[in-house]
């Protein structure tokens, strides 16, 4: 089933490249018996891998790229601390995306700007298969998840290829729109340059929170953070202050990793509702 929605003149459609299972010990401070559900029978919590499509006055371009040719297996240490009996056979497994988008008629030349929200991999995975996108990305992540890595590290790599390339585009300094309809929002805390990705048109807003959103408790829990953000305090604020001003305008938030649903508004009442069908 493809999963899109309509935000003015603009069409966002979810390309899935994989799913990760994370346990509970992934997001520090989640009470998960408070969430019934939202564990498998594997006791961890599905995620999906992959980016957003998106078409309209402005070209076609992604969200994020996806984690690429991916399969980690699920580390043995990790289902021991986790208690896990059941564990599930991979930690994350990804390589779907160049069939969701060909699914969704687009022929990657057909991609001219790639807008990242961080540079993790599970963001930039298929950048290489998309050779001639221009590729938009906050340079506050460069000093610490590209230079500081291992030569070896396969961000780094796809990232300095990038760059050698000749594609890259940082973003600017502050709130600013990058093609019409298409705003930027620096939003750091779960990386130093990770980016809110803002489509504007007509009436109608949606927001790509990239990673600043990890489990739908946050909602209401400002406690709960993910085992990855680099500053807990600084990305809660942000989500504070995101969540206040979605629910106040009716924006529609798309978080890289939630399904079910994958767009969201935020009810009167703080609850989720699928944006789809309101
Ligand atoms: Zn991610």
């Amino acid at each position: 089933m493809t999963e899109k929605i309509t935000i003015g003149e603009f069409t966002v459609t979810v390309l899935t490249d994989g799913s990760s299972h994370l346990p509970p010990s992934a997001y520090p401070g989640a009470d998960f018996g408070r969430f019934p559900g939202l564990l498998d029978d594997t006791g961890t919590y599905r995620i999906r891998l992959g980016a957003h499509l998106v078409q309209g006055p402005a070209g076609t371009f992604l969200v994020d790229a996806g984690a690429g040719e991916l399969t980690l297996p699920f580390p043995p240490e990790l289902a021991e601390a986790n208690a896990l009996s059941n564990p599930p056979q991979h930690l994350a497994k990804a390589g779907d995306l160049p069939a969701a988008l060909a699914a969704a008629g687009v022929a990657p030349e057909e991609i001219t700007r790639i807008f990242v929200t961080h540079l993790h991999l599970d963001h930039v995975g298929w950048l290489p298969h998309f050779p001639d996108a221009t590729v938009h990305y906050g340079a506050g992540d460069w000093p610490l998840l590209v230079d500081a890595a291992p030569a070896d590290d396969p961000t780094r790599v796809i990232m300095q290829a990038a760059e050698k390339a000749g594609v890259l585009r940082p973003y600017e300094p502050g709130e600013h729109e990058v093609v019409p309809g298409v705003t930027v929002l620096p939003v750091p805390g779960h990386t130093p340059g990770h980016v809110v990705i803002a489509l504007s048109s007509g009436s109608e807003q949606l927001w790509f929170t990239g990673d600043l959103i990890e489990l739908p408790g946050q909602l209401t829990d400002r406690d709960i953070h993910f085992m990855t953000d680099v500053d807990r305090s600084q990305a809660a604020a942000a989500r504070a202050r995101l969540f206040a001003r979605a629910k106040a305008e009716g924006i529609v938030i798309a978080a890289a990793h939630l399904s079910d649903p994958s767009f969201r508004r935020i009810t009167p009442a703080d609850t989720w509702a699928d944006a789809t069908r309101s």
